[in-house]
């Protein structure tokens, strides 16, 4: 018969404590400590062991007593008594183990146990076995009982989390890898490309200027295939140019390189390079207001990237009509690349500065990758980079750089 009177101790707050850390444990080690802690405490044994069922073994995970019992040893679940806890689905009160025919007793003989009492984790369908033991005969009250099963409720909640958690993590480091090894591959492959793309781009270009020349005669048919291959050509190069410094700076590889420079002179040398394609294309003039000089300390090729990229969008969604570009000093250094075209709906504002978003994709040739890296490079010199913008009523890209 097992007693009934309730332990003296108040240990309703203890085994609250045990239950609340327990929900916060992020492993399975750290909930095996609590458990093994909260349930000597609670019953006043003087050894407890953590079982883990694995098949048809139990694993003494861990243990905490006054003297060594079984961690780390695995045994027949068919033969042990938290195995027969775990196969039973029910907790056990042996008050003399050497009385009990369950118990195997050569195991015990070489420890301090002379009574205990074990709970399964999970009760139907156990994980494990919490065991308590005592040196001296005792018999587990009905009351240390009960709170051994709300503590073994409490580990079974905890051990689900953990494991929940410890995929989790899982699975994030393989996607961190794979997004790695994407990287890498674009990297090795964007780079392969460049070279060959860089000769072809120097052929075709040698092409159109000779027949432009008329050094070499192609009619006018041929004329409009080497335009067409030129143009095609640039495309892919930039494309590359896009991908390179995309998987580049996904990996963390570009530094800025501040150096002396002067902003307005690089915004009208970008503007004069797009100005002759622009109005020879589409007739869209490109306008630059403003600041004649801005000096100082900012990456020159790194900003040239992000203005070059702000205006082949503005001319790309401008509809045809003039773009500006704007420099202004103020407590920032301001850049302004304004158009009149297709805008931008307020829900697309934030997620096109995100890679391969693209709202506008259905109309116009892109990756969605410009955008991202322009916020990325603006965000190294420690600026940032905003729209103003509505559907149908052009937009404003507005990137301020700390003065230098
Ligand atoms: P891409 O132009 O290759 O798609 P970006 O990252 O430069 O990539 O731009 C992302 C998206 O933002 C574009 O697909 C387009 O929908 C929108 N966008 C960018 N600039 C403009 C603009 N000036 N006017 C309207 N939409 C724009």
């Amino acid at each position: 018969m097992r007693p009934t009177t309730p332990t003296t101790r108040d240990d309703a707050p203890r085994l609250l404590e045990a239950v609340k850390e327990l929900s916060r444990l992020p492993d399975l080690e750290r909930v095996m400590l609590v458990v093994r802690r909260a349930a000597r405490e609670l019953t006043g044994a003087d050894g407890v062991t953590f079982v883990v069922r694995e098949g048809d073994q139990v694993f003494y995970a861990d243990e905490e007593a006054i003297g060594p019992l079984w961690k780390g040893q695995r045994f027949d679940a068919s033969v042990c008594l938290s195995g027969w806890t775990i196969l039973h689905r029910e907790s056990v009160v042996v008050e003399d183990i050497y009385a009990d025919p369950r118990v195997p007793v050569e195991a015990y003989r070489p420890t301090f146990v002379k009574s205990l009492a074990i709970v399964p984790i999970r009760g139907e369908d156990p994980l494990g076995a919490i065991g308590v033991y005592w040196a001296a005969r005792h018999v587990a009250t009905e009351r240390e009982l009960a709170l051994l099963e709300e503590l073994a409720g409490a580990a079974a909640v905890a051990v689900a989390n953990a494991e929940l958690l410890r995929d989790l993590r899982a699975a994030v480091a393989r996607g961190e890898a794979a997004l790695q090894q994407r990287d890498e591959l674009l990297t090795v492959a964007s780079h392969e490309l460049k070279t060959p793309l860089t000769s072809l781009n120097l052929a075709v270009e040698g092409l159109a200027r000779d027949a432009r020349r008329g050094t070499i005669s192609v009619g006018d048919k041929g004329m409009d295939r080497i335009a067409r291959a030129e143009k095609q050509v640039h495309r892919l190069a930039a494309l590359v140019d896009q991908l390179l410094d995309f998987s580049r700076l996904s990996l963390g590889r570009t530094a800025i390189q501040p150096s002396d420079m002067d902003l307005a002179l690089l915004v009208d040398e970008a503007a004069a390079r797009f100005r002759d394609l622009a109005v020879a294309r589409t007739g869209q003039p490109i306008e630059v207001r403003g600041e004649r000089r801005l000096t100082g300390l900012w990456d020159r090729d790194r900003l040239d990237q992000v203005v070059t990229n702000l205006l082949s969008n503005a001319l790309k969604y401008g509809g045809g009509r003039p773009v500006w570009v704007e420099v202004e000093r103020a407590e920032v250094a301001r850049i302004r690349v304004h158009d009149d075209g297709i805008g931008i709906a307020p829900a697309d504002q934030q997620r096109i500065f995100e890679r391969f978003e693209r709202p506008a994709t259905t109309r116009f040739g892109g990756v969605g990758l410009g955008l991202w890296i322009a916020r990325e490079l603006v965000t190294a010199h420690g600026g940032r980079i905003l729209v103003q913008s509505a559907l149908n009523e052009g937009s404003t890209f507005t990137v301020e750089l700390p003065l230098g």
